[in-house]
């Protein structure tokens, strides 16, 4: 007998292990499958990650997602018990020419009054005192910080009851009768009433998806040994730096898109470092001439840059809807989720995300899941197209 509340998780990176994490805490069976082996899943080889917060100056709804996502990350850090070996909030600074910052400033803050609390703006004499970075001003987000994917993904999927199968690629899914059942390539078989992707680019092989727009980009961070600086925040503007992580300067990012490859570039390195020398000048000269190591990912991301999470139309076999369709006639394809396309910030929003995600399975929405999920619905554009727009997650089925 397939239990009610039993999902399947296909991909253990960020939003696979958050969805793992909050659907055991419901008390739900699940089992989380990764085609790497534990010790060489990809986003384990980061030694870190930015949550590098972002703002929009006429889109209230996204800075409502950023606030409230970062916020849950550093809340679920601090549950899970992780130390400042494996996160930490240094706060991040991200920089501007000094007349754009200050303009940017001024219409960010009378669109959204209520960043005021989020964002400090720090004057060019400030930054050029801490930094020797001339003519610009910083937004200062004392939310921001870094997280060693390793240790919070490894975390988040540690608890004995969720079944983990990692080494056990996914190669056939299948829906009989209400149940989910997937093959892998080592001849296991698993089934459950629920199946979450969480698989990122993978998402393509299934036509379930195959109406859903999104790009993949590769990208490459490298990093220079740092063993004297301590805590400093997080600089950005073309690219990123994060100081002084398990002794590491982080430096990223290249991306490209539809490059597939796995293997890192000289010239992604030589950008890096060059990225490096501008935001941290005051590094001393060996640092910035070579890189220690580098890591490249593919990243997948949405038409409009937002993650996917939540249901997805039943296609019933097309590849598109028409717009003109008889909306009585849509329906969610029954126990099938999608948590993935999280572009470069997937552990700011994943988190916060996969518990909307988890609270939508498990029939137990609140208003601020309802306006998530609204937000970050699969079929946006389609409702969109539809003139759905207000409805999200009110759409009735
Ligand atoms: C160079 C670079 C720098 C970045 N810097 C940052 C940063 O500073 N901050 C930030 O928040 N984000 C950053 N990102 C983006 C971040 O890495 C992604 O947003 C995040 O990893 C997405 O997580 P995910 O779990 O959705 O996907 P992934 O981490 O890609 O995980 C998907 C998992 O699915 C598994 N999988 C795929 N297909 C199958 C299958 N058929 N069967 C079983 N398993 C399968 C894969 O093995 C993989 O482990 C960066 C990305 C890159 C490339």
């Amino acid at each position: 007998m397939v239990k009610n509340n039993s999902a399947l998780v296909v991909g253990a990176g960020i939003s696979g292990s958050s969805i793992a994490y909050h659907l055991n805490k419901k008390g739900w069976d699940v089992t989380i499958v990764d085609q790497a082996k534990e010790s060489s899943l990809s986003i384990y080889a980061n030694p870190a990650v930015c949550v590098n917060p972002n703002v929009m100056i006429s889109d209230q709804r996204f800075n409502r997602l950023m606030c409230s996502s970062i916020s849950y990350v550093w809340k679920l850090i601090n549950l899970i018990g992780l130390d400042e070996s494996s996160a930490l909030q240094v706060g991040s600074i991200h920089l501007f020419e000094h007349k754009e910052g200050i303009d940017r400033f001024t219409r960010l803050i009378k669109n959204n009054p209520g960043l005021k609390s989020f964002i400090t703006l720090i004057d060019q004499n400030q930054i050029r005192e801490n930094y020797n970075i001339k003519g610009c001003v910083g937004f200062y987000f004392n939310s921001g910080g870094w997280i060693n994917p390793e240790d919070f993904c490894r975390t988040l999927v540690s608890e004995t009851n969720i079944r983990k199968e990692f080494g056990s690629k996914v190669t056939e899914v299948e829906c009989k009768e209400d149940v989910w059942h997937i093959k892998t390539n080592d001849k296991k078989e698993f089934k459950a009433k629920n199946i979450v992707f969480c698989s990122a680019g993978d998402i393509a092989n299934y036509s379930y998806f195959s109406h859903l727009d999104f790009d993949q980009y590769r990208g490459q961070i490298d990093w220079v040994n740092s063993e004297t600086m301590q805590e400093l925040e997080i600089l950005s503007n073309n690219g990123y730096v994060i100081p002084s992580v398990k002794k590491k300067t982080v430096v990223g990012s290249s991306y490209e898109k539809n490059n597939c490859s796995y293997e890192a570039s000289d010239a992604d390195t030589k950008s890096n470092l060059n990225k490096l020398n501008a935001l941290l000048p005051s590094l001393n000269n060996n640092l910035l001439s070579r890189s220690n190591g580098s890591w490249v990912g593919q990243r997948a991301a949405s038409f409009d840059r937002k993650p996917y999470v939540g249901r997805v139309l039943d296609m019933g076999g097309k590849s598109r809807l028409a717009n003109k369709i008889d909306r009585s006639s849509l329906v969610w394809k029954k126990g099938l989720y999608i948590n993935a396309c999280y572009g470069s910030r997937g552990f700011s929003f994943a988190p916060l995300s996969s518990l909307s995600l988890a609270n939508l399975m498990d029939q137990s929405l609140n208003s601020d899941d309802k306006f998530l999920l609204g937000y970050l619905n699969p079929e946006r554009r389609f409702f969109r197209g539809m003139g759905l727009k207000k409805q999200g997650i009110e759409f009735k089925l």
